[in-house]
């Protein structure tokens, strides 16, 4: 049950399709045996939504993709955010794509844009029975990809197949990746362009993902000074380069 950015409601989505949905297992633990009592002969799909941008923290208990797919019901797995630089440490706690695909995921759906980098859009994978229904619904084509946003996914996912070049040529991982003395560098020149100093301070990914990871490192702490904060946000935005 979950509401993503602009109010975006899954059960909302869900009311939608006419189907009912039924909750199993409580907010914090939810167990296969919970799964196994909901499944009725009417049970069409098992639905998982990743918590994209809160956690349950504490006593809590979820299952497993693999567990899941191996309920013989279909699984739809909506994972997001859209890993697939799956041996980045800083991204581990996020669901991998390929690891859905693998259990066995009817449909995974995942953002285009979050971490995996591309442009604003939404894919599904998964069996190629389930996609191909998906493919063939009449709203399938009111909601399908003009040919610009086509042509950079394309270019986005074609990165992927060498993953020590992605994580250099695409901005997201490139900025997960940065090294303490590329930060450090970056400052200490912002600094002298701009009369600021460098201290230090953590920062968020941000874009409904990792919301526990916390990003230390440094940044450039300007005096407003008598004009104010305003009036320095304006410089900024109007200086070469704009900031
Ligand atoms: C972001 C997100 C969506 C929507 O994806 P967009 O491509 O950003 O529209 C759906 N489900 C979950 C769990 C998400 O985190």
């Amino acid at each position: 049950m979950v509401e993503i950015g602009g109010a975006f409601r899954i059960p909302e989505v869900v009311a939608l399709s006419h189907s009912e949905m039924v909750e199993v297992g409580t907010t914090n633990r939810t167990r296969l045996g919970d799964y196994r009592r909901a499944i009725t002969e009417r049970t069409r799909a098992v639905l998982r939504v990743h918590p994209s941008n809160f956690r349950t923290v504490g006593f809590a208990e979820e299952v497993e993709i693999e567990a899941l797919c191996g309920l013989g019901v279909p699984v739809i797995d909506d994972v997001g955010s859209g890993v697939l630089a799956d041996d980045l440490a800083v991204l581990a706690d996020e669901p991998s794509v390929r690891r859905s695909v693998r259990a066995g995921a009817a449909v995974v759906a995942f953002s285009g844009d979050k971490l995996l980098g591309g442009p604003q859009s939404g894919l599904m994978v998964g069996r190629r029975d389930a996609i191909e229904q998906c493919r063939s619904h009449p709203l399938a084509r009111a909601v399908r990809i003009d040919k610009l946003s086509l042509a950079a996914l394309e270019a986005t996912l074609a990165l992927y197949r060498d993953p020590e070049y992605a994580r250099r040529a695409l901005p997201v991982l490139a900025m997960l990746c940065a090294t303490d003395e590329e930060l450090a560098e970056r400052a200490t020149r912002l600094a002298g362009l701009t009369g600021g100093r460098v201290s230090s301070a953590t920062a968020r990914v941000g874009g409904g993902a990792l919301p526990l990871v916390e990003l230390a490192g440094p940044v450039v702490t300007l005096d407003a000074g008598a004009r104010g904060a305003k009036a320095l946000a304006a410089a900024l935005r109007q200086g070469q380069p704009r900031l």
